[in-house]
Parts: structure tokens; sequence; C-alpha cells
């Protein structure tokens, strides 16, 4: 299955939708994958209001 990216939280995910927010409303076309390791430090991390460690699109369409 391809990977899809939450709309709301732009998480990364394999589903119909995304466990942080609940929502269905994922978009299967999106740009630049993020890897949050360590949220508390990452600019990255506070620019996509972000606040687990996990895998982020930069981009959804
Ligand atoms: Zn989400």
């Amino acid at each position: 299955m391809a990977e899809k990216a939450c709309r709301h939280c732009l998480r990364i995910l394999e589903g119909n939708s995304c466990p942080i927010c609940g929502t269905s409303d994922l978009a299967e076309e999106w740009n630049g994958l993020v890897i949050i390791l360590d949220p508390e430090r990452s600019e990255i991390a506070k620019k996509l209001g972000v606040d687990i460690p996990d895998k982020f699109a930069l981009k959804v369409r």
C-alpha cells in the first residue's frame, strides 16, 4: 500500500485514517519526507508544529 500524508498534521501513514488526528482527510500526493527523531530539538518539527517522533511530509496536495 502506498504511503499517504495526513492533511492536518502532515504525518506519513499507511491506512485510511490518521492515528493522531483520527481524520480520514489524507493526501495521496505529497512531497518532502522529513523524519523527526527528536521534536524537542528539531527546528523543522517546530515549524511543522510536530511534537512526536515520526515521519512527516513537507507539502501535501
Ligand atoms: Zn493527522
